[in-house]
């Protein structure tokens, strides 16, 4: 490990002002009811870089409201298409036009590198609304052809229509990306939209309203209230007028807004935590394979919900794994996430770097052998080395989320015993295999209790194709056509050639 140099300074960006920090509602800007603020500040260096505003109930009430009238308007629910599309791609556009703002604002607020928001996340964004824009005038239902029904000719289709108002709480890690797979879908089929991002990380959101108003969506389409979860998103989540609840986070946060939003029946999409495994068999290719391993463990600090965490080798190959992996791993130039050549930032907040450190103790106090890493980096700032133990299953690294720098490698003899590991855990989100033997593919991807196989490769999603965890990982699809239909409701259509008992 090693710690990156130059520091290329903070501030916003590039001649750019700094993001707006009051609320979004119905397409002006204002504080909170109440007047509070939540102050923002830099995970890497502690600096105040903002004061936002700490919406409460009644803030999320006025959202809603405004973007239940939006709906019921119809300025937006009933216009066509391809008008919405080209209004999404007007607003795809002026991302593009901001990737640097909108990088460097990431960068600050978060703690990620400049280089991953720049290069991964904020395109990401700008390819979501794209690809959404383009569904927009192509939402279809189905026609049945059915026999006659009492006697007369009968027509039977399904409407594809849009739900109405849904509300969206994301969360701290990849903020301004999971907030495009909650706008992009929900716009495109003709919904309006309250959204509620983590109190760490709302400024790109809040970007994101102000680059919606000028791309000429309506306001009160697009709504965004920033603050607490207890208070702003406990708020959204059992709000009466909202038609749907679609909530990125932790699997003990979703569990509650399941049950938040089941008292009002409404409709609920949960994209929760992670514990995914990589399996590497002895004919992978260990140069190719570690970079891209340990790619899928340090990205984003290892806060991503799809790290590959826990790492099952197969014994004939695991020394050679270990050591390929432990001399990557102290490649890694930690430090300013804004500096050029920094590959891994800062963690979220203190109360993060704790968690993670206590986690690294726990896995030393448990018997896990430290292969590399295992401590802060620098006393400023949330800093961790990238981290690797040897263990196995049994230990709580190897079964909790650490959403940290920290992934325990666990040798495998047979094929029976990596699939009992890799299925052994509450989580099941995405799944990496490394080999090119066809029938353990086949094998593995069939039965791993995964929402998400990557076999030779791990990445980011693409937007065309849906992104879904099982177990407690999740419910509900998001991304591609699945995530589009999950921001509509179907409506069953009967129409009869004349009324029935009296045709002839
Ligand atoms: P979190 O659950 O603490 O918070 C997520 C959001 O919920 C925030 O906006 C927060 O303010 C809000 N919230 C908190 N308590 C609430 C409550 N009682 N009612 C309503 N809203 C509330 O999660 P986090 O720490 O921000 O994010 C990390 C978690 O997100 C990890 O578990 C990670 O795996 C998960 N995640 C999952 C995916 C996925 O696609 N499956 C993607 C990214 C992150």
């Amino acid at each position: 490990m090693s710690s990156a140099s130059a520091s290329a300074g903070t501030g916003f960006g590039r001649d750019a002002p700094p993001p707006p920090t009051d609320l979004l509602i119905d397409g002006t800007w204002r504080p909170a009811a109440s007047g509070g603020t939540i102050a923002v500040r830099a995970p890497a260096t502690g600096e105040l870089l903002a004061e936002i505003a700490a919406g409460e109930a009644a803030d999320i009430d006025a959202a809603v409201r405004a973007a239940r009238a939006q709906f019921d308007g119809g300025d937006w629910s009933r216009v066509s298409g391809a008008e919405r599309a080209k209004l999404l791609w007007r607003f795809a556009d002026l991302v593009e036009e901001h990737l640097d703002e909108l990088a460097r604002l990431e960068a600050l607020d978060v703690g990620r590198p400049y280089a991953e928001a720049f290069f991964a996340e904020i395109p990401l964004v700008v390819d979501t609304l794209r690809h959404f824009a383009g569904w927009a005038d192509k939402i279809t239902g189905s026609t049945f052809s059915l026999p006659p029904f009492a006697g007369a000719e009968r027509f039977s289709y399904t409407l594809r229509e849009p739900l109405g108002v849904v509300g969206a709480i994301t969360p701290w890690n990849a903020p301004t990306m999971i907030a495009a797979w909650k706008i992009a879908p929900a716009l495109a089929a003709g919904n309006t939209l309250v959204v509620k991002p983590a109190a760490d990380a709302s400024l790109s959101t809040l970007k994101l309203g102000e680059l919606a108003l000028e791309a000429g969506i309506p306001g009160g389409v697009l709504n965004v209230v920033t603050g607490t979860g207890t208070s702003a998103g406990a708020a959204l989540a059992e709000h009466p007028l909202v038609d749907k609840v679609t909530f990125t986070g932790s699997t003990a946060v979703g569990t509650r807004i399941a049950s938040a939003a089941g008292a009002n029946l409404a409709k609920v999409t949960l994209e929760l935590g992670g514990k995914s495994p990589q399996i590497v068999w002895p004919d992978a290719d260990l140069d190719a394979v570690v970079p891209v391993a340990a790619l899928s463990l340090f990205a984003n600090q290892g806060q991503t919900c799809a790290s590959g965490s826990r790492i099952y080798v197969h014994r004939d190959v695991l020394d050679a794994f270990l050591t390929r992996l432990a001399a990557r791993a102290d490649e890694i130039r930690v430090g300013d996430p804004l500096a050029e050549g920094t590959d891994m930032g800062s963690l979220i907040n203190e109360q993060q770097l704790e968690r993670v450190l206590g986690y690294i103790a726990q896995a030393q106090d448990e018997g896990a052998t430290l292969i590399t890493g295992g401590s802060r980096v620098g006393d400023r700032g949330c800093f961790v080395q990238p981290t690797v133990f040897l263990g196995d299953n049994t230990l709580t690294i190897a079964r909790e989320e650490v959403f940290g720098p920290v992934g325990t490698v666990i040798p495998f003899d047979d094929d029976d015993e990596a699939l009992e590991y890799a299925n052994g855990t509450e989580y099941g989100l995405t799944a990496v295999l490394w080999t090119n033997d066809a029938s353990r593919i086949t094998r593995f991807t069939r039965a791993l209790r995964v929402g998400v196989v990557w076999v030779n490769a791990w990445g980011p999603p693409h937007p065309a194709l849906p992104w879904l965890g099982v177990k407690g990982s999740g419910i509900g699809e998001e991304l591609g056509l699945a995530g589009l239909h999950a921001n509509t409701r179907l409506k069953t259509v009967n129409l009869l050639s004349a009324p029935a008992g009296r045709a002839a």
